[in-house]
Parts: C-alpha cells; structure tokens; sequence
C-alpha cells in the first residue's frame, strides 16, 4: 500500500518540459485548426526534430499520396508566412533569436516561394539605397566643385 503512494502525481504536468505532440495535434496543424499559440508550437517542434517532420509527411502522405515533402505541404497551405516587415526585420538582424530561426526554417526548408520573393526584393531595395546616397554625395560634389571653380 505504501507504494500507491510513490505513482506518478498530476503535478509531474506542471513541468515546463514540452509535451510531445499527439498525432491528434498533428493532423490539426496540417487543417490550420489549433490555436495561434499550438501552431507556433507545432512549428517550434517541427524545426528542432525533423522526425516529427517525417511524421507530417506521413500523415499528409496518407491523405494524399502526391506530396512528398514538408516544403509541398507549407507551400500548399501557405502556413504562417511571415509580414513584409518581419522579412525586414530580419534581414536587418534585429529579429529575437526565436522569430529569426523561424524565419530562416521557413525559407530554407518549406521553401517559401513568395517570403523568397519578398525577402530578394527587399534586399535589393536595401543594397539600392547606398547607391542613392552615394550619387547624392556625388552630385554635392560637383555641384560644390563647380561653385568652386566659377568662384
Ligand atoms: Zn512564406
């Protein structure tokens, strides 16, 4: 009788440890039915363990064989693309670690083609601007050069 006392109390799910995902979870992500915060969780799982990875495939491969990888599936559903001022952020590395990393996962391995997209345009917009500022200074000069010399 004494060791009834030594099971397993409901306090041991108040550890901040994650729980592993259910299948139940899984499936709900693929349909966008969980909340924003199980999503994000989801997703969090997803980029530090690539067999659960392999589990979604697997779930979305059972329900529809064609689609062979996990950037098909995000390309298809189009999961939580980042905004066009998150791409800007993060291409000014001022993201926290945890969004940069997201956004990272989101380009490398779903393979985002619009975030792509976005992210090059946004980065030539960038590198465009010294140039700007560049022939500014330049036309300065000139013009400073010209009053110089009629001087
Ligand atoms: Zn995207």
């Amino acid at each position: 009788m004494f060791f009834r006392n030594c099971k397993k109390t409901t306090d041991d799910n108040d550890l901040p440890m994650p729980q592993p995902l259910t299948q139940h979870e899984l499936e709900a992500y693929l349909d966008e039915a969980l909340p924003v915060d199980a999503m994000a969780r989801v997703e969090r799982a997803l980029r530090d363990d690539p067999k659960l990875a392999q589990q979604l495939i697997a779930i979305n491969g059972r329900r529809d064989a064609g689609v062979h990888s996990l950037g098909e599936i995000w390309r298809r559903h189009r999961l939580s693309c980042p905004s066009r001022d998150q791409l800007g952020s993060f291409l000014l590395n001022v993201l926290s670690e945890d969004v940069a990393g997201f956004i990272q996962f989101h380009l490398d391995v779903s393979g985002c083609r619009t975030c792509a997209a976005n992210l090059h345009d946004l980065k030539s917009q960038q590198s465009d601007e010294p140039a700007v500022v560049d022939n500014r200074r330049k036309k300065y000069f000139q013009s400073s050069a010209g009053h110089l010399r009629r001087r």
